[in-house]
């Protein structure tokens, strides 16, 4: 079904029950007010020309509107595009231009950034963009107030255009995080994100009893997919604690709003787990939550289950291009495998294991590119047919580019990326196993591998370090006796570069390839 549709059930069979709440703002809506209100910005959207097809921008942090606008892009058709509040001048412009978006919705001003500046320089070079429209301004209200009159001339204005749309319609262009590249525009429809969103809710038994607490961002999938449309789809309440992540407030949040889920990377785990104050908050609604995007700790998954009550509490495996979620742990998992693995396979999705030279499903056990198939691979990369045929394969198949390895029970467990393994002299080193062995180092606070050219073996590796506070720099004999014995000869990094900071992608995430690039001037 098309994700208006789906609201508008939601909508008729959980009327009174709590849709949406700010906690910041202290704004609330039942589900027939969002959908009042839904309606309205969907009418203002068309009255400014806005149809099928036309990518309208979101430029902004967490905020009721970006839902509400989240929901009436949808109602129409119109391909919503999520982008950074990270995001500089120069990743607006190549994101507006990329996309060709033509109504931009953006914040005025986010952690002292002036949005409306960075926007006035980005656009010069964005001939598609005719309209900005910023929230809480005038001219938002204005779009709503004319949505208000062409409903009241004709009720069923957005009724009409949501009846002409298909399931199959792209809706949506989120961008990749850039971890391993550009970023790339993944292009999805409404069956994609809500059959994605429909499915992460069912596995964590969400009713319209549960009142599910965002912290993370919704210009990122988790935020926007297995958040807001898994709540929806549930008739479930979206709770935001407010527009950056805040550890206390997060907690206020979900005391105040007696929250049964409550979602976020590890490191937002770890922040909250640190609070002085923690036994203070009142956390016994909690019932689960979603923890992804990066591996979890077992300290800290053992606390979250057992300080913060979050028994059934999920661990996610997916990317931007696949809805994103594809794997993920059961309820009733152990803590062993909700540390260990990224999970099973979702309801109506397949995976399997293949040989990255040759192609081959390789048995279980055996570590290979992780595949996935089914309603949430992409319809592709926007504008980049190329790009798009190098990931999707001629039977539908979406090669992840992840290192994984399957266990007899269909738990997945992700080991590295195929674009960081380094091939030293026909050796496939995975990076991630020899970063894992320099964290047992005691100096050393985190290290990122790869791979730079060589005339002899092909390609070695070299080992980028960041030292804890204090510790004296370690050079590559240092590292090199650390490692010896224990570490096969070839793992053994040849280069030491010592830093303060990686290079980061604006989700969070090492960016390797500039590593590499840079490598370049120390070899
Ligand atoms: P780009 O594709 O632009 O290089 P990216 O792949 O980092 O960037 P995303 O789509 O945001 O962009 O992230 C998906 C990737 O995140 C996955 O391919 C995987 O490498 C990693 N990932 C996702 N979930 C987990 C998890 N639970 N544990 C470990 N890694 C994960
Ligand atoms: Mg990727």
């Amino acid at each position: 079904d098309t994700i208006g549709a789906d609201l508008d059930r939601a909508a008729a069979a959980h009327a009174g029950r709590d849709a949406l709440i700010d906690v910041s703002s202290a704004r609330r809506w039942t589900y027939s007010e969002f959908l009042a209100d839904v309606e309205l910005l969907a009418a203002g959207l068309l009255v400014k020309g806005v149809g099928r097809g036309d990518r309208v921008g979101m430029w902004a942090p967490n905020c009721p509107e970006w839902v509400l606008a989240q929901y009436a892009t949808a109602k129409i058709g119109a391909i919503l595009v999520n982008i950074n509040p990270a995001y500089r001048t120069h990743e607006l412009r190549f994101v507006l231009k990329q996309a060709g978006v033509s109504v931009l919705l953006s914040a005025q001003e986010f952690k002292g950034s002036d949005y409306a500046a960075m926007i006035d320089e980005a656009r010069t070079e964005a001939p598609d963009l005719r309209e900005v429209v910023y929230i809480g301004s005038f001219g938002w209200e204005l779009m709503t107030d004319r949505g208000h009159r062409a409903i009241a001339e004709h009720p069923s204005m957005v009724a009409d255009v949501q009846a002409t749309l298909n399931a199959h319609d792209p809706i949506n262009i989120q961008y990749t995080s850039g971890t391993t590249g550009f970023p790339k525009g993944a292009t999805l429809s409404h069956r994609n994100i809500l059959n994605n969103g429909y499915f992460v809710g069912e596995l964590c038994h969400y009713t319209s009893a549960d009142r599910v607490c965002i912290p993370v961002p919704f210009y990122h999938c988790f935020g926007m997919v297995m958040g807001n449309l898994a709540c929806t789809s549930h008739g479930a309440a979206i709770v935001i604690a407010g527009p950056a992540f805040d550890a206390a407030s997060t907690l206020t949040a979900v005391e105040q709003e007696r929250c049964t889920s409550l979602y976020g990377v590890p490191t937002m785990f770890i922040a909250e787990l640190a609070l002085a104050e923690f036994d203070s908050f009142d956390l016994s609604t909690l019932r689960t939550g979603i923890m992804a995007g990066s591996p979890c700790p077992t300290e800290v998954m053992k606390q979250v289950i057992e300080r913060m009550g979050m028994s059934e509490v999920s661990i996610c495996y997916g990317m931007t291009e696949t809805s994103p979620v594809s794997l993920q742990t059961r309820s009733e998992d152990s803590i062993e495998q909700r540390v260990s693995t990224v999970g099973a396979v979702g309801p109506h999705l397949e995976v399997k294991i293949v040989d990255p030279v040759d192609d081959r499903t390789l048995p279980r056990g055996e570590s290979g590119e992780l595949c996935t198939r089914g309603y949430s691979v992409m319809l592709g990369y926007w504008e980049q047919l190329e790009k798009t045929a190098e990931a999707i394969d001629g039977e539908g198949w979406m090669h992840t580019g992840d290192i994984g390895v399957m266990d007899d029970l269909g738990y997945v467990s992700i080991t590295g990326r195929i674009k960081d393994m380094v091939i030293r002299g026909g050796e496939n080193v995975y990076p991630r196993e020899i970063e894992e062995f320099l964290y047992t180092h005691p100096d050393i606070l985190d290290a990122q591998v790869i791979g730079v050219p060589d005339a002899k073996y092909g390609e070695e590796l070299m080992v980028w370090i960041r030292m804890k506070d204090g510790a004296a720099p370690l050079d590559a004999d240092a590292v090199k006796a650390f490692s010896a014995g224990k570490l096969a000869h070839y793992k053994i990094p040849r280069y030491v570069h010592v830093v303060d900071e990686f290079p980061m992608t604006v989700t969070g995430k090492v960016r390797k390839v500039e590593m590499r690039e840079r490598s370049l001037d120390l070899i």
